[in-house]
């Protein structure tokens, strides 16, 4: 089996010292500083899901905080244990859709396609969390082929989404094979990988990683910050690499209660992936119902009064479009206020930015 996160070194391979030195294991948790009572309640947890996090991405945590926006997206929360009523195992409903193992097909052109169920970092929100621990699996070629077969079989597929576990965890040589054999598909134009590496593991954007993505398919990185905090020098040089490599970059974000849930920092934060990383923000997802995540979500009216205020102060490029992904494989359904007042033959009272409705007629030949 190739194992995530464990490459043989190479020149370009310092990202492999931000693994060892972070959280790998539970015990881990010993060497971070916490108070004995903070400590054993992380531990205790961590029986939910999984922890990991790379040291770069540890110390952007002010420790001080109890409440630090990085360290509620890592560290496990006693709250984590709380299951609520209506929570789910598969809140997406990727199972259902599910034909063959490690791929799910919901919509006539794409797939999902899972090439590894391990990540540089598991964060505590994870809607996947369930099979990360129950499959867990990493990339092996065999355990690939089926999928492969069904993506070859399908031609009205043209989207490949590597998501995970996360596909920039493995290695480079594991990657390439992965690309080069979707590539030999002909019915299928783009590679979509999702991603929390560039966020949490920066290092591992290396030229030799851009290098074997690199072929025939058009690739999108689709990273996923959450919190302005989380872009550093590292990050944008990271992401100017994959720029420079020629990669459509798209983020998105879960809304998070305590992490992100206030207007200053959405603000903050798609400008920044905008102007300063040409990440455009892509979408912002309405929390999902993972297992022991009801602290963390918030309202989907909360939601959508955030992002009415954010797209007054956002242009069209900066501003994602609020989403849930629907349970049961029912899919993405934008969540905006809706700026409609209603319609009277013909003509439509609209909500402008500035909050005033305005009299729209339609025109029509
Ligand atoms: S990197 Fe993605 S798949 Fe992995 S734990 Fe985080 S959200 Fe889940």
């Amino acid at each position: 089996m190739t194992t995530d996160l464990k490459s043989p070194a190479t020149p370009d391979a310092a990202w492999q010292d931000d693994v060892r030195a972070g959280v790998r294991h539970v015990r881990d948790l010993d060497r971070l500083p916490l108070s004995p009572a903070e400590r054993a309640a992380a531990q205790a947890a961590a029986t939910a899901h999984k922890v990991r996090a790379p040291k770069a991405y540890l110390d952007l945590i002010d420790w001080s905080d109890p409440n630090d926006p990085i360290r509620a997206q890592v560290i496990p929360s006693p709250d984590e244990l709380v299951a609520a009523e209506g929570e789910l195992d598969d809140p997406i409903g990727d199972h259902a859709f599910s034909p063959v193992p490690r791929l799910t097909h919901r919509h006539a052109d794409r797939v999902l396609l899972f090439p590894t169920y391990q990540c540089a970092v598991y964060c505590r929100f994870c809607f996947r969390k369930e099979s990360l621990t129950s499959i867990g699996r990493g990339y092996t070629r065999e355990a690939l082929g089926p999928a492969l077969a069904y993506i070859a079989d399908h031609a009205e597929i043209r989207e490949v989404i590597l998501t995970g576990g996360d596909p920039l965890s493995l290695p480079d040589k594991a990657l390439e094979e992965i690309r080069a054999r979707i590539e030999a598909i002909p019915h299928v134009r783009l590679l979509r990988i999702h991603t929390r590496v560039p966020v949490a593991l920066p290092a591992r954007i290396t030229t030799g990683l851009v290098a074997v993505l690199q072929g025939r398919l058009m690739v999108t990185v689709v990273t996923h910050f959450n919190h302005p905090r989380e872009i550093t020098d590292d990050v944008e040089r990271a992401c100017r690499t994959m720029r420079q490599a020629g990669f459509v970059l798209l983020n998105q974000s879960v809304l998070l209660k305590g992490v992100n849930d206030q207007v200053e920092v959405l603000e903050e934060l798609c400008r920044e992936l905008m102007y300063r990383l040409g990440v455009k923000p892509y979408y912002l997802h309405h929390g999902d119902l993972a297992r022991g995540m009801a602290h963390r979500r918030t309202t989907i009216a909360e939601g959508q009064a955030l992002v009415a205020a954010l797209r007054r102060r956002l242009s069209g490029i900066c501003s994602p479009t609020y989403v849930i992904d629907l349970p049961d494989g029912g899919g993405k359904v934008p969540l905006a206020a809706s700026h409609i007042e209603g319609c009277e033959a013909g003509t439509w009272r609209i909500r402008g930015q500035d909050g005033e409705a305005r009299e729209y007629r339609e025109v029509v030949g």
